[in-house]
């Protein structure tokens, strides 16, 4: 049954076919989003273990499809990535944190960091460092404000990460490693790079009360990152019990759902400031 019943004709791959059309008109509509301004960034509050202080957020973000309703970054950030849109996301995505980190520090709310999402097109493009520098001064936060995540993989080319790096690090914004324990990873350069933080990737911290050797994995990244001079962040926290677990463990900074999802800027501010300014 290769046959199209309408035209006759004969499709050898549908799937194929069906999927390539779908992803030039997800380019088109990327494109008309980003005129639009259909994308919006929600937050995530990055929270000390030791006190309860919410110390940052992670900016995520979420395109507001005007038919389709939301739309997770899972869902088009690859697209992006492969047809070269990514970088001018990438860069609304770093003005509009900052700005919003910016308009919190101006309202008088409690200073916080935002951490945003490079994505590997962003970090090997060579103006990286450039962009920033702009976006930082166009804004007018201090760069300590600003957190930059990138990934195991993207570290890969070692010599040309251990460069940027230093350039970013020189410009006064911290930078984590996301996802970590998921890529290829090596002592060795993980000492080289300018780094601050280590993000434990969430498929580790989900299974800590049941996998021993995910509890393993997750207190050797601590004493590991900690032996580095590195902090720790563990993402997906989503009960007590885990959180508990990486508390005995020393972990400096937590994220996930037990704390609260990701939210919009507004329900971010009526949420979690107004309470701490009480
Ligand atoms: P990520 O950087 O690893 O972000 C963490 C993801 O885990 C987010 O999914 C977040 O909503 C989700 N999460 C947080 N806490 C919990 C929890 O307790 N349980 C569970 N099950 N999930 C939790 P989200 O927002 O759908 O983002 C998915 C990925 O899309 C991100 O993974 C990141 O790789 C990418 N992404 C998001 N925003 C951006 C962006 O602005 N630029 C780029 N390049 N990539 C982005
Ligand atoms: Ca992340
Ligand atoms: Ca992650
Ligand atoms: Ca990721």
């Amino acid at each position: 049954a290769k046959s199209n019943g309408r035209n006759g004709y004969v499709i050898y791959d549908p799937i194929l076919k069906e999927s390539y059309k779908d992803k030039l008109t997800l380019k088109m509509d990327i494109e008309k989003a980003l005129e639009n301004d259909e994308f919006m960034l929600y937050y995530q509050p990055q929270v000390d273990i030791k006190n309860g202080n919410i110390i940052g957020v992670e900016a995520l973000i979420r395109w507001m499809h005007r038919e389709k309703g939301m739309i997770y970054p899972d869902k088009f950030i690859p697209i992006a990535e492969e047809t070269g849109l990514i970088s001018k996301i990438g860069e609304w995505v770093l003005r509009e944190a900052c700005s919003q980190v910016k308009k919190w520090q101006n309202s008088n709310l409690p200073l916080i960091k935002v951490s945003v999402n490079l994505s590997v097109q962003q970090f090997l493009k060579s103006d990286l460092t450039e962009v920033i520098k702009d976006i930082l001064s166009k804004t007018e936060i201090d760069p300590k404000y600003l957190e930059l995540e990138i990934t195991e993989s993207m570290a890969m080319e070692v010599d040309y990460a251990i460069k940027i790096l230093k350039e970013l690090r020189n410009l006064g914004v911290r930078v984590s490693i996301d996802d970590f324990g998921t890529g290829y990873s090596s002592l060795s350069y993980l000492k080289k790079f300018s780094i601050n933080y280590l993000k434990i990737d969430k498929s580790f911290v989900w299974d800590i009360m049941n996998d021993e050797s995910d509890a393993n994995i997750v207190g050797t990244i601590i004493s590991m990152a900690h032996n580095l001079g590195l902090e720790v962040i563990a993402e997906g926290v989503e009960d007590k019990d885990q959180l508990k677990f990486l508390q005995q463990g020393n972990c400096n900074f937590v994220q996930g759902y037990f704390f609260s999802r990701p939210i919009c800027a507004e329900d971010f501010q009526r949420e979690f400031y107004n309470l701490q300014r009480e």
